[in-house]
């Protein structure tokens, strides 16, 4: 008997997300050595993991047969003397998409709403429909930014949570202290709203939302541990909210959903902070790198504050074909609907050079 006519049907009409395509897959189907294969699809460090973090993960290894934390304790009260919270305002999970998970899990339903901005993170419409909810997107302004006016305007009794994403992926852009005190002033209190900083390290003057955990808002701030810390293997991001919600959270997560070896190297991780600087600054070279040869190229390009950038190519779809079969794996945006746009996550010097040489080649 097919199992699936007993399924949750939000379940069988999800379209799963669709990742950057893997190093070995690629490599396997070309016939290729997995080191000739460079990966900018994913917005991960090129430079890799921070050596403290990798040390840690080291010595912690002789300790997996234990069950982790499952309280999180020190890594939560690092992050909360990093936010300057307390540790009842802090949730950890596997990687920020799980926190978002949680929140959808806790707070959605089919009579529930969700507000997010064009050509958002992915993660949001696929929790959204997971849970039934009505899933409403708000267009950019022409300089391609979350328009919160827009926001507050497609806000209903019904809605529950709103994401806005800061810098946002996959476009890049941000928006400003200014705009974010004026959506803060007027969001009505039966909505949560989520700032997803998963790219806040690369943004060079990001707004301070935790403010609004310390007042008390519904806010909940999510971050990551992928991007900027180069951990995006282990899979651990977390969440800084007011302690009812972090509260709710954690009755939702499962008990160990943050692994010992997670902890232990993201906590190695947050103590590096010249490991994160020269990413940073590996990200700022390459950015310009890249913007200076799109406009040589004559190409669009989007100025972006993320770790990557989207760029006018035509048929992005194609476009990623042609470089995958010269080893340089980008992101398509159709799924994103932009479908003449490549993205391009931010490379060492060598990756970016390579990059920009194969799109020129299939161009
Ligand atoms: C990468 C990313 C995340 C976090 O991913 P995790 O690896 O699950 O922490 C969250 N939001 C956005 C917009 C992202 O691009």
């Amino acid at each position: 008997m097919s199992m699936e006519r007993f399924a949750n049907q939000n379940v069988l009409e999800l379209v799963a997300y669709q990742p950057g395509k893997p190093i070995e897959e690629t490599a396997r189907e070309l016939g290729l050595a997995p080191e000739s294969i460079v990966k900018l699809a994913s917005n991960e460090n090129p430079l890799g993991p921070s050596p403290k973090a990798v040390e840690a993960i080291t010595k912690a290894a002789c300790d997996v047969h234990i069950y982790p934390d499952g309280a999180a304790f020190r890594l939560r009260t690092a992050i909360a003397e990093l936010c300057g919270v307390e540790f009842d305002q802090t949730v950890v999970g596997a990687g920020s998409s799980e926190i978002i998970e949680l929140v959808c899990h806790s707070l959605l339903n089919p009579q529930a709403e969700v507000v997010a901005a064009r050509h958002a993170f992915s993660m949001y419409p696929i929790m959204a429909k997971l849970f039934g909810a009505k899933y409403v997107e708000v267009p950019n302004k022409p300089d391609w930014t979350h328009d919160l006016e827009g926001f507050l305007a497609a806000i209903t009794p019904q809605t529950r949570v709103v994401f806005i994403t800061n810098p946002t992926n996959p476009i890049g852009t941000v928006v400003t202290q200014e705009e974010i005190d004026a959506f803060m002033s007027k969001v009505p209190d039966h909505v949560l709203v989520c700032f997803d900083e998963a790219y806040r390290e690369f943004s060079t003057n990001p707004p301070d939302t935790l403010k609004y955990v310390r007042e008390g808002k519904n806010v909940i701030i999510l971050r990551t541990f992928s991007k900027a810390y180069g951990l995006a293997g282990l899979r651990v991001g977390y969440g800084v909210a007011p302690a009812n919600i972090t509260a709710m959270l954690h009755k939702a997560r499962t008990p160990f959903n943050s692994h010992s070896l997670a902890q232990e190297a993201a906590l190695a991780a947050l103590a590096d902070r010249d490991h994160v600087r020269k990413t940073v600054e590996n990200n700022a070279i390459g950015m310009r790198y890249y913007e200076e040869a799109f406009t040589a190229m004559g190409l669009e390009w989007i100025p972006s504050q993320g770790n990557f950038i989207l760029v006018k190519v035509g048929q992005g779809k194609k476009v990623f074909a042609d470089m995958l079969a010269k080893g340089v794996i980008v992101r398509a945006q159709d799924g994103y609907g932009l479908p003449e746009w490549i993205r391009i996550s931010i490379g060492t010097p060598a990756e970016n050079a390579r990059c920009v040489e194969v799109l020129k080649e299939v161009l």
